[in-house]
């Protein structure tokens, strides 16, 4: 494991989009949006991405250069389309997007198609609620990177389809409330991190191609391997899997029907994923006052964090320490931490990041 500073960071991951080939702009919006992730807690949409992207680039379904576009725009209702930019750019857009629109019509829905590769959807969520605006969103991957099984199968049929939500805290707390999460049991990431440290990964997370729990993360192969390495399994593991399959089909609705591009089902299996979208901000004021808004926040944040915590209860296997946590608040006690102390990264991160800046013939802040 490596620490490095968050700054120098982002600066080395500007350097390196530039090296693959995105202009200075572009770059440092990518750049941010990365290391916001590694901040945050989420190693696996972080700078890790960097290499992906540049398979991306070099298959064609990114285009470093490119700039999303607004293509319908009715007010309320907008739909951007992406062209294959980097996703941390088109998402940039369309929250902002919806900042504006639901400010002056009470709510907004923007839909995203050809968004590539949207990163860490809390951080849409959190600028919605910066604006002390509601936000919920939807996401698809326009059919490729399938990688979750339905409840009772082994078989590939979802991405895993994030669902995200952000609720703004009136100043009564110091980050807004976000759930941000995938409609699996674990985001796919989480498997490539328990591999890095070579741990087992628990039998509720995956199923193998044989109907047996999972527990070796690298059987899980690669990103786009086909579906006979087995699968993430959905939300609510072998108790309530039924609750995630739907879920995920609704996101994959919402995003395909809303946002735009093929679901899943509609490509050949293995092709690349490009993110579609939903995403919806409504202004809480218009419904009524922000004080009577604000004390509900107070009363429920107050009510949960007054349950006990029983040593004999777990919080669960993916969650992040042992007690339980606001959403959105594991995000912002690990920046807190972060920014400060700095990032740590897997040798196979700087690694693979040390190979890219090699290729592009630029230095690197890391000693190898
Ligand atoms: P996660 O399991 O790490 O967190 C899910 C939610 O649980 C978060 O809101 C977090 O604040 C909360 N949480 C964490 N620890 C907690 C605790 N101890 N108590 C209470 N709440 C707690 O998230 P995930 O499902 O692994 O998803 C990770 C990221 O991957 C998300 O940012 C998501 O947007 C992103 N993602 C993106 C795509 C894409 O295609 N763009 C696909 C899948 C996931």
């Amino acid at each position: 494991m490596t620490t490095i500073d968050a700054e120098a960071l982002e600066a080395f991951a500007t350097e390196l989009l530039g090296g693959i080939g995105a202009p200075e702009s572009i770059a440092e919006k990518v750049a941010t949006s990365l290391v916001g992730a590694d901040v945050r807690g989420h190693t696996s949409h972080g700078v890790l991405r960097i290499p992906t992207y540049r398979a991306m680039i070099a298959d064609g379904v990114l285009v470093p250069d490119a700039t999303p576009e607004c293509v319908t725009d009715l007010g309320a209702i907008a739909v951007v389309d992406g062209r294959g930019a980097f996703g941390q750019f088109v998402g940039r857009m369309a929250a902002d997007h919806l900042c504006d629109r639901a400010s002056e019509h009470g709510l907004a829905a923007v839909g995203v198609r050809n968004g590539t590769h949207l990163g860490r959807m809390g951080e849409w969520a959190e600028r919605v609620a910066s604006e002390e605006l509601c936000y919920l969103s939807f996401v698809h991957t326009s059919g490729g990177g399938l990688v979750v099984a339905p409840a009772g199968s082994t078989t590939r049929r979802f991405s895993t389809n994030p669902v995200t939500c952000g609720v703004p805290t009136f100043d009564r707390l110091p980050f807004p409330l976000v759930l941000d999460m995938a409609t699996s049991q674990v985001a796919h990431g989480k498997l490539d991190a328990y591999e890095a440290d070579g741990r087992s990964i628990p039998g509720e997370w995956a199923v193998g191609g044989d109907g047996d729990p999972m527990t070796d993360p690298g059987e899980m192969g690669e990103f786009r391997a086909d579906e006979r390495w087995g699968a993430l399994r959905p939300l609510g593991g072998t108790t309530a899997g039924h609750k995630g399959t739907g879920l995920a089909m609704m996101a994959e609705l919402f995003a395909g029907i809303l946002g735009g591009g093929p679901v899943a089902g509609q490509r050949e299996p293995g092709a690349w994923f490009s993110n579609g979208a939903f995403m919806l901000a409504v202004d809480p004021a218009q419904f009524d006052d922000r004080g009577t808004a604000a004390r509900k926040v107070e009363a429920l944040v107050e009510h949960v964090r007054a349950a006990d915590s029983h040593p004999d209860v777990p919080v669960g296997d993916a969650a992040r320490d042992e007690e339980l946590l606001l959403p959105g608040e594991a995000e912002y006690l690990t920046r807190r931490e972060r920014t400060d102390g700095g990032v740590p990264l897997p040798d196979r991160v700087v690694d693979s990041l040390v190979d890219v800046a090699t290729e592009c013939g630029l230095d690197h802040p890391f000693t190898v």
